[in-house]
């Protein structure tokens, strides 16, 4: 202990002295030197805690029998590598040797990471490629975890979160359920979903793609990713800039097909008061699949198409109209998007069925395609209804969560496998949705910052 405080009192003065050595050398100082303290520190409380576990199966509960002591392993830990003795016994019931002391301290019977250094694992890979993470955790905390071991680490513990959201959205439908709902206003208030999609580029058929086209086959990389999003309207205020940011949301984001999607949102839309909401508003753009699921699992909802699309279609007809003449399109659409705005739908889509009568043939098709679009969602363009009750327009906040994730999982060169990106994703959105704590109870119940 003195020998300790010695070197860091030494080590500091010379810091101290140098002129060209800052409060940065300091810290580096301070951190380097009781580094050393703070693992054996560590290795006698966990010893501590592996010699008083009692000799019993931790699956089964069942005494063990043939105890043996002193069986050692390495675990890496925030600290560094630390080495537990720990007691084997043979559980009867379960015909399998146990190490009871492994469970009491949150170690996993393969991988060698503590419970902290499981957490670095999952919260940086899902957030930066496993190369980039491996060196920013070494640079922050000075634990060496190359690559692979962080990566194998890191889907370990996604896998670990996919079973932990199959259980809680379990929950939902049982009676148990109850403890997940947020507390919810004694006023009326109005729950809002937004759906969305993007694609993932996968390795399925990896270095068979020559075969497999020799078989007249085109090998398909690109994979759909299927997300929603729920929040209360009153959650949704202005930032300090004007633009609206939404303080509490439950996010969802799956590889697992619209039935994926569809079943883990319904879960989330209880947790955020789908059943106490005076209103349930779904905000989306014009995709088959979303008005179908709505139908299916929302048929409560208003719905409402993105406005940005239907006004892209509006936009496609003044193009056709007026090819390469950008501003005879833009004085001929204006009125229109005038139109749509104030909700005078019918009137828009009366004025478009005119107009398609007056034209030729490929003006004509091209004005009633986009005229069969708007009339598909003529009861979900109540866009001056929206603003009259401050309500979203369009789904931006899902758009932009989309994105978010994209910058994650969608850089040039990358790969995934269905198992791989799914468990990342789902890491993801435990930590966006403020329920980090339920994957690792170590940590204080705080707010992570949403991002
Ligand atoms: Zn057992």
């Amino acid at each position: 202990m003195a020998d300790w405080t010695a070197r860091l009192t030494a080590g500091l003065t010379r810091s101290v002295r140098a002129s060209d050595q800052t409060l940065g050398h300091l810290e580096e100082e301070i951190l380097y030197q009781t580094r050393r303290l703070e693992r054996r520190l560590l290795e006698e409380a966990a010893q501590q805690k592996a010699d008083q576990t009692p000799p019993r199966c931790p699956v089964c509960g069942h005494a063990l029998t043939r105890c043996t002591h002193g069986h050692e392993r390495t675990y890496q830990t925030r600290f560094g590598p630390v080495t537990i003795r720990r007691l084997r016994g043979w559980c009867r019931r379960c015909r399998a040797w146990r190490f009871p002391a492994d469970h009491a301290l949150g170690l996993s019977d393969t991988g060698s990471a503590s419970p902290s250094v499981q957490e670095m694992a999952a919260l940086t890979v899902s957030k930066m490629p496993v190369h980039e993470a491996s060196a920013v955790i070494e640079r922050l905390t000075g634990v060496k975890l190359p690559p692979a071991t962080l990566d194998r680490e890191a889907r370990r513990q996604g896998q670990r979160a996919e079973r932990k959201r199959t259980e809680l959205d379990a929950q939902m439908c049982t009676a148990q359920g109850v403890a997940q709902v947020l507390p919810t206003l004694e006023t009326p208030f109005t729950l809002i979903i937004e759906l969305d999609a993007w694609n993932i580029r996968e390795r399925d058929d990896w270095g068979r793609s020559a075969a497999l086209r020799r078989r007249g086959r085109e090998p398909e990389r690109w994979h759909w990713v299927y997300g929603g999003t729920c929040f209360r309207l009153d959650q949704r205020v202005a930032s300090d800039r004007g633009r609206p940011c939404i303080l509490s949301r439950g996010t969802v984001m799956t590889r697992h097909g619209v039935a994926g999607l569809r079943d883990q949102l319904f879960a989330e839309a209880q947790r955020h008061g789908l059943a106490q909401a005076a209103k349930v508003l779904v905000v989306a753009d014009g995709a088959a699949w979303i008005w179908n699921l709505t139908g299916d699992r929302f048929p409560q909802a208003h719905q409402r198409l993105d406005y940005y699309h239907a006004s892209e279609h509006l936009w496609a007809v003044a193009h056709a109209l007026h090819p390469e003449e950008e501003r005879a399109a833009r004085q001929w659409v204006e009125p229109l998007l005038r139109q749509l705005q104030r909700g005078r739908v019918p009137a828009l889509l009366n004025d478009l069925r005119t107009l398609a009568k007056r034209l030729r043939k490929r003006k004509r098709q091209a004005v009633a395609a986009e005229l069969a679009y708007l009339e598909s969602h003529q009861n979900r363009m109540d866009y001056a209804a929206a603003r009259r009750n401050g309500e979203p327009e369009g789904s931006g906040a899902m758009e932009s969560t989309c994105r978010q994730y994209q910058c994650r999982f969608k850089r040039p060169g990358q790969f995934w496998s269905r198992v791989g990106d799914e468990a990342l994703m789902c890491l993801d959105t435990f930590w966006r949705n403020d329920r980090w704590h339920l994957l690792f109870p170590h940590i204080r119940h705080q707010d992570p910052r949403r991002n």
